[in-house]
């Protein structure tokens, strides 16, 4: 098929290149000239473990495309992907802007039956808007889709080529037929693909994570009831992970969750429900609960140094994603708990195996002036008065963690992953404090 993906980010970079590498023609568009550039020369703007091989195969075989000029993009194409950033508003609300502008320039171009198809996350009802912006300007004939995506940053190739489930928002049958041709490779192991109406389509992306944030929120504030009455949360995730109705996924507890969707979900899904007269308790629960997760760990170092004067104290960071295996940094946790630490006089030494580049880009003055980066993670305990784990990556799993005294002025660690067994701290000597469990001191 000959497909157009317009917006060339986490999203529509991975679906584009996945769709070309199961034999479609694929011409993706972004307004980044930068991004077109680098992405013409061969080079991947994003970190996205094996994306790069398949991205290579599918240009080198002549399957996937780069440009500006979305008129180009979309002469040809059957289908077109709406792959585009719906950033929160300053109220929570989705801001559309992005998509609504494409979809009223689609309605200059198309002259032929085209499926337009909103793979970003937005807010119920939005299929009718782009239908209307599209119909404005143009007499031929199209259909609108919805098709969430439920890809996860760090697994994306995985998750879009081998999804759980399609879900595919249409009342329309040609465009139903369409979609589930396209999709038919993915599912093969007999994963389904749920074909709904448009509204239901749009609201299950949401409903999604805000189940998902939810379920880490949960298991946060047990933690924190662990840490008042002397529990380890991690006997409690074992506890009831077993029970089949809970099941063992997402109930690990942190320092809350982050990255580019779940706050901006659970922000849009409450403000949708409040503009329809419904107040949505949990939600609002979920997202001040959060707001505070974030920087526990913070508090945590004030009650053990007795000040929230850090003046003259230097903290090694290890990790600066908001999870494992990107190098996205949108809602990290590390940007706030920096923050919070300069802010309290301390200088920071910070590592992270992707995500530094993107990391300095988004944080403060204060903060790049107050940290060093460096590139290797024993580099970032040298002299330091403690380390913070701000991501679990997998790297910082195994460090001979009773060698911790050998680099570090005094060999505390404030791990906000639980990375580390409670036992093998307690006989290495180290002063360990982390998320719903016991503390080593
Ligand atoms: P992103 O910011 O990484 O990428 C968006 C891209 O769109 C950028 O390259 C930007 O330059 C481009 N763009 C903006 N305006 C444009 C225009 N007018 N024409 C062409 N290109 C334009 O965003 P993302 O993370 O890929 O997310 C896209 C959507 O998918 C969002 O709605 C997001 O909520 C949703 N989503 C994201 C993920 C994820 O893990 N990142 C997962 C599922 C769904």
């Amino acid at each position: 098929m000959n497909i157009a993906v317009v917006g060339t980010g986490y999203v529509g970079l991975v679906s584009g290149t996945c769709f070309a590498d199961s034999g479609n023609d694929i011409t993706c568009v972004d307004i980044d000239e930068n991004k077109v550039k680098q992405l013409r020369d061969g080079e991947i703007p994003i970190y996205e473990p094996g994306l790069k091989t398949i991205f290579d195969r599918s240009i080198r075989e002549g399957r996937l495309r780069f440009t500006t000029d979305l008129e180009e993009a979309v002469k040809d194409a059957e289908i077109i992907f709406l792959c585009l950033p719906t950033p929160p508003g300053a109220d929570g609300q989705a801001d559309l802007s992005a998509v609504l502008k494409v979809a009223g320039q689609l309605g200059k171009m198309i002259t032929d039956y085209k499926v337009i198809v909103n793979k970003s996350t937005v807010p119920v009802g939005t299929a009718d808007r782009v239908r209307e912006a599209v119909a404005e300007n143009t007499d031929a004939e199209f259909d609108v889709v919805s098709n969430p995506e439920f890809l996860r940053e760090g697994a994306a190739v995985e998750d879009f080529m081998k999804p759980e489930r399609v879900v595919i928002g249409t009342s329309s049958e040609r465009a139903a037929e369409l979609m589930t041709t396209l999709y038919e490779p993915f599912v093969r192991s007999g994963n389904p693909i749920i074909v709904m109406d448009e509204r239901s389509s749009e609201l299950t992306k949401y409903a999604a994570n805000a189940m998902l944030a939810t379920k880490i929120t949960f298991m946060n504030e047990i933690a924190n009831i662990c840490e008042k009455v002397g529990a380890n949360v991690d006997n409690i995730r074992r506890g009831i992970g077993t029970d089949s109705r809970i099941g063992k996924r997402f109930l690990f507890a942190g320092i809350g969750y982050g990255g580019s969707c779940f706050p901006k979900d659970v922000q849009a899904i409450h403000y949708t429900a409040g503009q329809n007269g419904y107040d949505f308790k949990i939600l609002d629960s979920v997202m001040k609960v959060n707001e505070k997760q974030k920087v526990s760990i913070v508090k945590k170092m004030e009650d053990y140094y007795g000040t929230s004067d850090f003046s003259g104290k230097t903290f090694g960071i290890w990790g600066l994603s908001f999870k494992p295996e990107t190098d996205d940094i949108r809602e990290a946790p590390a940007l706030y708990i920096a923050e919070e630490l300069v802010e309290r006089g301390a200088k920071l030494i910070a590592y992270d195996p992707e995500a530094i580049e993107t990391f300095k880009k988004a944080t403060t003055k204060e903060v790049l002036d107050n940290t060093t980066f460096v590139l290797n993670q024993q580099d970032a305990l040298v002299d330091v008065d403690a380390l913070v784990i701000c991501t679990e990556w997998n790297e910082f799993r195994r460090p001979t963690i009773d060698r911790f005294q050998d680099h570090m002025k005094k060999a505390v660690i404030f791990d906000g992953r639980n990375l580390y067994d409670l036992n093998r701290a307690k006989k290495s000597n180290i002063t360990y404090i982390s998320v719903g469990r016991p503390s080593i001191n």
